[in-house]
């Protein structure tokens, strides 16, 4: 039962869910253990570095939703090619440098208001 009420995070696993303020938080995380560099395609499994991206989701019964997903930073393993670190993609979930998630953006522009979407741009 708990895991149909869950968002659907393709390739990720959710690590802790939170609830401040009328805002629910997910925190969740890579299952992959490499990801391809976006110049060269080389495959790499050496991390780098980890940080947060912060992402809007659609709502879940009208409270605001925010994932913060831990996303990894690899070296490019390919000794001739001018990119040395990338970040790995999450293309399930949202597009590279973007602030909400794909299936936000995808959400009609007249339906925000009924399920109280607030959108930042
Ligand atoms: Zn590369």
């Amino acid at each position: 039962m708990t895991q149909t009420l869950l968002p659907d995070l393709p390739g990720f696993s959710i690590e802790q869910i939170t609830l401040s303020g009328g805002v629910i938080t997910v925190l969740a995380q890579s299952r992959t253990v490499s990801a391809s560099c976006p110049t060269c395609a080389q495959l790499s499994s050496r991390i780098h570095s980890r940080y947060q991206r912060k992402l809007a989701d659609l709502p879940w019964s009208g409270r605001t939703v925010r994932l913060l997903v831990q996303v990894r930073r690899f070296f490019c393993e390919r000794l001739t090619c001018p990119r040395k670190t990338f970040a790995e993609a999450i293309p399930a979930l949202a597009e590279r440098y973007a602030r909400r998630t794909i299936r936000l953006k995808e959400v009609p522009a007249s339906t925000p208001r009924c399920f109280n979407i607030r959108r930042r741009d």
